[in-house]
């Protein structure tokens, strides 16, 4: 059943992030459900008193004293801000925001980067720097190969985008899929050649155990010789020391980074000033406060009802 026009729940939302507007969310989250009582972290005056939490990477100790906690809903779509944490109260459920309109931006951010490093648009950047007519000959669209590195909600639209604009689409993923016209591969044996036959790689994993320094120097090295990074979900993920040095020697021949190893990257990090470097600042995808909130106000209504909760992480898989 849909939160929308039920007044059914009520109760304590608490919500920490220092990148989203709390208002913006309060309104969207009482549009759903008109007799919950959403707090900032700033204002609680007993944890006692939570039953719920809509959290951005909390400080440590967030959640200690919380003991009526029901719910804890991060507002993101990757949950490993929450591991390795020693106040997540036992037993109380994890759930991410994974939503179509989420899905939708995060493909544009990629079809932007994939298809400036397939037109050679760097390229002709650097050509317009020294003032200079470069004519370079387009790539047929299918020659070029793009390898898609995680088929989950995003990374599974993300390819499908890739496959319309003509581009030749691999995936990769932990369990086999199947996605209209996307060579999909699975498992850590099929990762070599995955990234062997690669133009362009578009990092849409999320940071676990398994993937943290997933993409080392060596499995860096196996790219082939002036190949694109895309990386839009955590910077942990890559050796970025390798990676530095492989954008210097142009193995890698240019890069997107939306995140990284540290956050904000330093000011001297040798990567602001790499010409073949495109830095965003974490921020390829965001959780849109009107779409989500329906979901989150569904989650709310069934862990007090005892419903099944959409989204949820799974702690012991990491995401
Ligand atoms: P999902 O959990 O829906 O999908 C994750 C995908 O990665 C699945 O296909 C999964 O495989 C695969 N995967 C996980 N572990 C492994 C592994 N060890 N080996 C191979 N494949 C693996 O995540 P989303 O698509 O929603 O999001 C992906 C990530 O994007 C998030 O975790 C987050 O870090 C990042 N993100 C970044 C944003 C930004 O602005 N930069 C915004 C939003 C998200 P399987 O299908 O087999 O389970």
């Amino acid at each position: 059943m849909s939160a929308a026009n039920t007044s059914a729940s009520s109760g304590t939302l608490v919500f920490y992030s220092e990148f989203d507007d709390f208002d913006t969310w309060k309104r969207a989250l009482l549009a759903q459900l008109p007799n919950l009582r959403v707090l900032r972290a700033d204002d609680i005056a007993d944890p006692a008193e939570i039953d719920f939490a809509l959290v951005w990477k909390p400080p440590a100790g967030f959640f200690a004293r919380m003991t009526r906690l029901k719910l804890i809903v991060i507002l993101g779509a990757g949950a490993d801000s929450l591991a390795s944490r020693d106040d997540l109260p036992a037993h109380v459920p994890i759930t991410r925001i994974s939503d179509p309109n989420m899905a939708r931006m995060m493909a544009g951010y990629v079809l932007f980067a994939t298809l400036r490093h397939a037109r050679d648009i760097p390229f002709f950047e650097a050509a317009q720097r020294r003032g200079e007519w470069a004519y370079k000959h387009p790539r047929n669209p299918e020659d070029v190969r793009v390898a898609v590195l995680g088929l989950g909600e995003l990374g599974a639209l993300a390819a499908s985008e890739l496959r319309r604009q003509g581009l030749t689409v691999l995936g990769w993923s932990r369990n086999p899929k199947q996605i209209d016209g996307v060579a999909c591969y699975a498992g850590l044996d099929a990762l070599g050649s995955v990234l062997a036959q690669a133009d362009i790689v578009v990092v849409m994993l999320p940071l676990t155990s398994a993937t943290r320094g997933l993409l080392d120097r060596a499995r860096l090295e196996v790219l082939r010789p002036g190949a694109a990074l895309v990386n839009v979900s955590r910077g942990s993920i890559v050796d970025q020391r390798a990676l530095t040095e492989l954008l210097r020697t142009g193995h890698i021949g240019s890069a997107t980074l939306d995140v990284f190893e540290r956050e904000p990257l330093p000011p001297h990090d040798p990567l602001w000033s790499m010409p073949n470097v495109l830095i965003t600042p974490h921020l390829a995808s965001v959780a849109i406060p009107a779409s989500a909130a329906r979901q989150i106000a569904d989650n709310l209504l069934n862990v007090t009802r005892g419903g099944d909760l959409a989204n949820r992480v799974d702690m012991a898989r990491e995401y």
